[in-house]
């Protein structure tokens, strides 16, 4: 069948619309409807090329939310009608250990939303950037808020929980001192579950204009991170900072206010690497330095029950299809409150 979308034929040129072929559903696929897909900083990544190997045309979007159309005849799981989200993965080996574990992002085999590898037109996946989308079963999740959130909800799919995976990984929770760097789209859901999970949670910004607004989001304090008379305070203090970065940056300034056996989590994935740290904070006081990506299925819809029972959302503003252009602009330069989600019926 095909569907409008946005995407690009080339990563210096602007999201445009276009059409594309998305397979009919077979036994096990979960054919969707999209109402919402949230906007990833990891999309301008990928669109324009910043990241090696995109290839195009390129339809980015992996923060998808939508009613199921139709289902193959095999599919258990889900029923049209249903309210389901699809994020960052839409196929894996399923049957390696990451993807016994429930932990599908890390197996080889792991086909992402957008520039994997696809026996579907045109070669590799095409992401939420459009208007219907057709994926196995086991990676659609279960959407049980209401209705009405159901654009807040979208972002959940990628910054929800990339966020989520390594809150609980470290053991987020009461009596944990946990650090939140960069508040963006996954930094404001950083804040938001850390609070929710119990911990004391302070948020870090380059922003100053940001402060207000992460005390409402739920941390405890805030630190402009320019200002070193105000990191020094919480000098030796975290038990896990969470940073969420997308451009390169002193590392140093945040590993020194990590406790003994305190972990610093990379989420951001910056196009040029961040500059070596000093080898000493880390030896003098067991700290470690770690990365994350994504989440598995399991984990993925146990962050959503939880969010929608502790009515968690994202901050969202809602953008037409054809103002995705200036939404990355503002992307890049930190003015988004806190995530955009493109409304798909503009389309
Ligand atoms: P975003 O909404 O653009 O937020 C990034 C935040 O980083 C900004 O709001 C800003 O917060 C802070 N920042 C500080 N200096 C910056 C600079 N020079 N340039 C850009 N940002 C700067 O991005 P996002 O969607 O949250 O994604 C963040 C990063 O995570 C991206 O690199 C993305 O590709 C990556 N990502 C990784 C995974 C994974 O699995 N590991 C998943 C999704 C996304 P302040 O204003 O508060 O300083
Ligand atoms: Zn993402
Ligand atoms: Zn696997």
């Amino acid at each position: 069948m095909v569907v409008k979308a946005y995407g690009t034929p080339a990563g210096d040129a602007p999201l445009a619309p276009l059409n594309i072929t998305r397979r009919m559903p077979g036994a096990h696929d979960v054919q969707i409807g999209i109402l919402f897909c949230g906007i990833c900083h990891s999309d301008l990544h990928q669109a324009r090329g910043e990241w090696a190997g995109t290839l195009y045309p390129c339809v980015p979007g992996h923060e998808i939310v939508g009613r199921v159309t139709s289902v193959g005849a095999h599919v258990t799981s889900h029923r049209p009608g249903d309210l389901v989200g699809v994020g960052c993965i839409v196929d894996s080996c399923r049957h390696c250990s990451e993807c016994n574990d429930g932990l599908e992002n890390y197996c080889d085999g792991m086909i992402g939303t957008y520039n994997g590898p696809t026996p579907d037109a045109p070669g590799h996946t095409l992401g939420g950037y459009s208007q219907e989308v057709v994926v196995h079963e086991r990676y659609v999740l279960k959407i049980t808020h209401p209705e009405d959130q159901l654009a807040a909800v979208a972002p959940l799919l990628c910054a929800g929980i990339t966020t989520w995976s390594p809150l609980r990984h470290w053991g987020t929770g009461p009596g944990k001192k946990v650090g939140v760097v960069g508040i963006g789209g996954l930094g404001h859901m950083g804040i938001k579950l850390a609070h929710a999970m119990g911990a004391h949670v302070v948020a870090f910004t380059t922003s100053e204009s940001k402060r207000t607004d992460a005390l409402k989001l739920g941390a405890d304090q805030v630190v402009v991170s320019r200002n070193a008379a105000e990191m020094a305070v919480h000098a030796k203090s975290f038990d896990l900072i969470l940073n969420t970065v997308a451009a390169p940056h002193d590392l140093d300034a945040f590993l020194v206010l990590l406790k003994r056996d305190g972990t610093m989590t990379l989420v951001g994935a910056p196009a040029t690497p961040h500059p070596m740290p000093n080898v000493f904070n880390l030896i003098m006081r067991r700290r470690s330095l770690a990365g994350s990506m994504i989440g598995g299925i399991p984990e993925t819809q146990e962050m959503l029950d939880f969010c929608a029972k502790h009515g968690v959302t994202s901050d969202i503003e809602m953008i037409r299809a054809d103002e995705i252009e200036t939404a990355y602009e503002r992307m890049l330069k930190g003015d988004v409150k806190y995530r955009f989600v493109m409304d798909i019926g503009t389309m």
